[in-house]
């Protein structure tokens, strides 16, 4: 299916756009470099000002992960191998996912580490919408989602790629059923913890 971008005239397949965007994204791109680069001055002075505004704000966002990371694997903190760097990189996602959920007042947010893993083998790191296969790249979506009330809990949680995330509005799930319930028993999920 492709889409003509009314900027540039090519049609293009819809991955080529953001969600809810007329245009392209080579050409959402391109017209933010041109409104910088005419408007440097001005961008650069928001920008200042957004990060006085939120220096608090993400001081805390940052202390809070690092409690939360401590509290998995105090070792982890301070390893340097790429292989801890990566391990820290895979929680980080798993940290924010809860500080989401827990934001929105999701009435169980009890999402582990491990179940994430065990969800994504399940689906064997292919997206629950598309197919296409990405290991290591796959984010989490709500079956239900939190804005509606959803949980982040294991039985609403799947793996799909960025771009069916970012379009899931036409994307209603194709079965109403978190497939990882399905292949592991009961008695090997995993505890429920950080
Ligand atoms: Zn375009
Ligand atoms: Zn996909």
């Amino acid at each position: 299916m492709l889409r003509v971008c009314p900027k540039c005239g090519i049609p293009k397949p819809v991955d080529d756009y953001y969600a809810n965007v007329k245009k392209c994204k080579v050409c959402c791109i391109t017209a933010t470099r041109a409104y910088y680069k005419n408007n440097m001055a001005a961008c650069r002075k928001a920008g200042k000002a957004r990060y006085q505004r939120n220096k608090e704000k993400q001081k805390k966002a940052a202390l809070d992960r690092y409690y939360l990371l401590k509290a998995i694997d105090p070792l982890l903190i301070l390893g340097q191998t790429s292989e801890q760097q990566s391990r820290r990189r895979r929680l980080r996602q798993v940290v924010d996912a809860r500080r989401e959920a827990q934001k929105r007042n999701a009435p169980l947010n009890d999402f582990t580490a491990a179940q994430w893993l065990e969800v994504q083998e399940a689906q064997e790191h292919r997206c629950y919408y598309c197919g296409k296969r990405s290991k290591g790249h796959l984010t989490q979506d709500h079956l239900t989602p939190l804005s509606q009330g959803g949980s982040h809990t294991l039985h609403n949680v799947i793996a799909c790629c960025r771009s069916c995330n970012s379009r899931k509005g036409t994307h209603p799930p194709l079965i109403p059923v978190q497939p990882l319930l399905l292949t592991i028993s009961k008695s090997r999920m995993p505890e429920c913890g950080p």
